[in-house]
C-alpha cells in the first residue's frame, strides 16, 4: 500500500504565547491537490511552515511519507509567497531552476549538461523556456511564479508546498500553474496549496483543509464547501460569504 503523504496528530503551534494552531490532526493521501483555506490569520502559512519544520511546534506529531520531515527533506519542494523572495537577487531564470537540482547532486558537484537539460525541460513544462537567459527580477508576477514552480519540478520531489501561488498572477499563468499541479497529482505526487479565499477552490483543488486555528473541516471540496461549515470558519463574515456565493 502507498504511504500516507502527510500525517499530522494534535499539532499545536504558538508565537510568543499566542496560539496559531490548536490541536490539528489530519492525514493526506498521495495523488491529491489540497487547498488550505481559511480567514486571514487562520494559521494557513503556519501549518505549511510547521509541516516543513521551519518553525518549532509546541506539541504534536508530523510525519511526511511515513518519516520525520528532516529525513525526507529532499522529497519536499516549497514555493514560498512571492513577497518572501528577493527578486533583485541577480540570477537568471535557468540558474534559478538549476538550484532545484542541487539537493539531489552529490556533495561539491555542480550541475552539468544533464541537469541543464532537465532544468530546461522543467521550464518547458511551465511555458518559460524562451525566458531562460532573463534575470528573474525582469519577469512579471505570473512568470516569476512559473519559474519557481519549474524550480520545484527540477527537484523531482514527491510533495509540493505552495504558499499563495495565484496572488498577483495573470490568467494564463494561473491556468498553466493549475494544469501543472493537476498533472503532478495524476503522477501520484501530493500538492498542498495555501489559498486565501474560496473562489475557484473547485477548479484548483480536489480536497480542502479549512482552518481557523482549529481544523474546521477536511475532505473533498464539495463536502467542505457547505454553508454551515464555512460559517464556522469565517464566523459571520457575511459580506465575504455572499461574495463567495455560499
Ligand atoms: P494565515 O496564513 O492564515 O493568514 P498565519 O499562519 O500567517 O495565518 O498567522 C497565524 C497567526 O499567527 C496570526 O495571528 C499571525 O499574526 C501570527 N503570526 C504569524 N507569524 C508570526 C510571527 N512570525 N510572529 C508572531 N506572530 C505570528
Amino acid at each position: 500500500m502507498e504511504k500516507t503523504a502527510i500525517s499530522i496528530k494534535d499539532l499545536h503551534v504558538s508565537y510568543y504565547g499566542n496560539e496559531a494552531l490548536n490541536g490539528v490532526s489530519l492525514s493526506v493521501q498521495p495523488g491529491n491537490v489540497v487547498g488550505i483555506i481559511g480567514p486571514n490569520g487562520a494559521g494557513k502559512s503556519t501549518l505549511i511552515k510547521a509541516l516543513l519544520n521551519l518553525i518549532p511546534k509546541d506539541k504534536g506529531d508530523i510525519k511526511v511519507l511515513g518519516k520525520a520531515v528532516k529525513e525526507v527533506r529532499k522529497k519536499i519542494a516549497y514555493v514560498p509567497q512571492r513577497n518572501d523572495i528577493d527578486w533583485d537577487f541577480p540570477i537568471t531564470v535557468l540558474d534559478a531552476v538549476l538550484l532545484g537540482t542541487y539537493p539531489n547532486l552529490p556533495i561539491f558537484r555542480r550541475p552539468k549538461k544533464k541537469e541543464k537539460e532537465w532544468a530546461l525541460e522543467c521550464l518547458q513544462r511551465v511555458g518559460m523556456e524562451e525566458f531562460k537567459k532573463r534575470q528573474i527580477g525582469e519577469l512579471s508576477g505570473g512568470q516569476q511564479q512559473r519559474v519557481f514552480l519549474a524550480r520545484a519540478l527540477a527537484q523531482k520531489a514527491e510533495l509540493f508546498f505552495l504558499d499563495e501561488p495565484f496572488v498577483g498572477v495573470d490568467v494564463s499563468s494561473e491556468e498553466m500553474i493549475v494544469k501543472v499541479l493537476k498533472d503532478l497529482c495524476c503522477q501520484g505526487k501530493t500538492v498542498i496549496v495555501v489559498h486565501h479565499d474560496l473562489s475557484k477552490a473547485n477548479d484548483y483543488f480536489n480536497q480542502l483543509i479549512l482552518l481557523n486555528k482549529e481544523l474546521i473541516s477536511f475532505g473533498e471540496v464539495n463536502e467542505v464547501i457547505q454553508s454551515e461549515i464555512i460559517e464556522r470558519a469565517y464566523k459571520g463574515q457575511f459580506a465575504f460569504m455572499k461574495e463567495m456565493g455560499v
